[in-house]
């Protein structure tokens, strides 16, 4: 067969809004132009984030029927303990409301004033959490990441180089080194197995503990299997087993691989930082049997996790996003390469190289997907990472992409082959997309709240001319 079928059948539905051109226009234009900014009931396919948007299985949903809501010693927790124990081998389980909870706790416990935490990229959330706590986050990814046609497998690997004489300069600076898999800032794409045994052995003999950030352990286990050699007789489980038992614990958002719309944990084997971090816990999660979650979080979780590791969940999971990169490249849409394993990235400063980065290319072809489509999908260039100058100048971000994130379960073939034959109507009409000005900057995490205006106005004769669509059901 080389179709590759969604592995589940269909029990529940929810209705997905439709909007006319129009009305989108109106939409957006009251959003200006930030789709962060849009209600939900106006977007038909909202690929915005995988994160906390997968559709949970009738398994998942009866374990939350049986789960024991007492204060302490629940036996949810017992269950959830068990199941991440196997998975990971590490001592002690401490769950926490989401993964972001998990790094504050981790790094409240284990970073001084002025220590420097190293890994492949830091996730935005990890890079603020280290630098709340006084301390600095350096990135240490391998060179070929830095460039979005180089189809190298492994562009979540650490550069064990840099890190080596990184190390010998300032071993005792560091408070600990991590490694983020799958590497979500660099485009969810894997780091090898023989990575993070190099990584672990370096970090190890400088002295250093070495932590994962396994939010999508599961998708790199799936791309170790695929991509090298030697590993494509073990099972997944298998490979992301011998990948924990590398490090020292984990932090993890259950929001990703763990199926789950919220949740997250940190495992260690270290007993004193067990305590610290438990304290802390009572603090501000909850008390350690359940951390933020009520049991029939936990339940849900546990089994979120054996089934992420399914292996024809894990073969439809990352044929759905190689099946959408291939087909936007099959239709003169460039995207990073190769596919990684949560989302496609657009590579838009070479999809439309008459917008400069100062008018914001990503924005700009995030804006025509949503015009055009309803979708909505979430640019990652100047917009989050350029910085204005204090002379009144524009330093860009190096790239200028479009994430398309994919959503665990929730999307069909058809929605993808909808999202294709969209973007084939925007290349037709690509000449016409303009740039963005960005009318209001907020002084931290811009793309959140940021306001834009279309230059020129290129949005009125570009889609005013298309024929209106019926309105099958009004946003509300
Ligand atoms: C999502 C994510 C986090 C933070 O998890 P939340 O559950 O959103 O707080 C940390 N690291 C990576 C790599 C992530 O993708």
């Amino acid at each position: 067969m080389s179709v590759i079928i969604e592995p589940f059948k269909i029990k529940t539905v929810e209705a997905i809004p439709f909007t006319t051109l129009e009305q989108r226009c109106l939409l957006l234009r009251e959003a200006h132009y930030n789709l962060f900014l849009l209600p939900s009931s106006a977007i038909t396919f909202d690929f915005l984030t995988d994160s906390g948007t997968a559709a949970m299985s009738d398994v998942q949903w009866a374990a939350m029927m049986r789960a024991d809501e007492s204060y302490a010693g629940s036996k949810s927790y017992w269950r959830f303990e068990k199941v991440v124990r196997e998975l990971t081998g590490y001592t002690h389980i401490i769950p926490t409301h989401q993964g972001r909870a998990a790094e504050r706790i981790l790094f409240s416990c284990l970073l001084r004033q002025g220590q420097h935490v190293p890994n492949n990229n830091h996730f935005d959330t990890t890079r603020a959490n280290i630098e709340f706590q006084g301390g600095l986050a350096d990135d240490l990814v391998v060179a070929e990441s830095q460039d979005p046609r180089s189809s190298y497998p492994f562009k979540g690997n650490l550069d064990l180089e840099r890190l080596e004489n990184y190390l010998t300069e300032n071993a005792d600076r560091v408070a600990l080194g991590m490694q983020t898999i799958t590497n979500n800032t660099g485009g969810g794409q894997p780091a090898s197995l023989a990575n993070i045994r190099g990584a672990a052995e370096v970090y190890h003999r400088h002295g250093v503990p070495f932590f994962l950030d396994a939010c999508r352990f599961a998708e790199n286990a799936y791309m170790i299997q695929q991509r090298e050699p030697g590993q494509s007789n073990r099972s997944a489980r298998e490979i992301a087993q011998e990948v924990f038992s590398l490090a020292d614990g984990c932090t993890m958002s259950g929001k990703k691989d763990g199926i789950v719309n919220m949740g997250g944990f940190i495992a260690c084997n270290d007993s004193l930082l067990a305590r610290d971090a438990r304290n802390l816990l009572i603090l501000t999660e909850g008390f350690p049997t359940y951390g933020g979650q009520a049991a029939r979080d936990l339940e849900a979780f546990a089994v979120g996790l054996g089934e992420v590791l399914d292996p024809r969940y894990l073969e439809y999971r990352m044929a759905s996003t190689k099946y959408l990169l291939e087909g936007l490249n099959a239709i003169g849409i460039p995207t990073m390469q190769p596919a990684g394993g949560h989302a496609v990235y657009v590579d838009a400063k070479e999809f439309l190289p008459h917008v400069p980065p100062e008018q914001f290319p990503g924005q700009s072809m995030a804006v025509a997907m949503y015009l055009e489509g309803g979708v909505r999908a979430c640019e990652i260039g100047s917009v989050m990472f350029g910085k204005p100058t204090d002379d009144g100048g524009f330093v860009p971000s190096e790239l200028e992409l479009v994430r398309i994130a994919i959503p665990r379960r929730r999307y069909t073939q058809s929605h993808i082959d909808y999202v294709l034959e969209m973007c084939a109507r925007i290349v037709d009409r690509k000449e016409g997309i303009g740039g963005m000005e960005m009318t209001e900057r907020p002084p931290f995490l811009p793309h959140f709240t940021a306001k834009f205006a279309p230059i020129d106005r290129w949005i009125e004769p570009l889609f005013g001319s298309a024929s209106p669509e019926e309105t099958p059901r009004a946003p509300g």
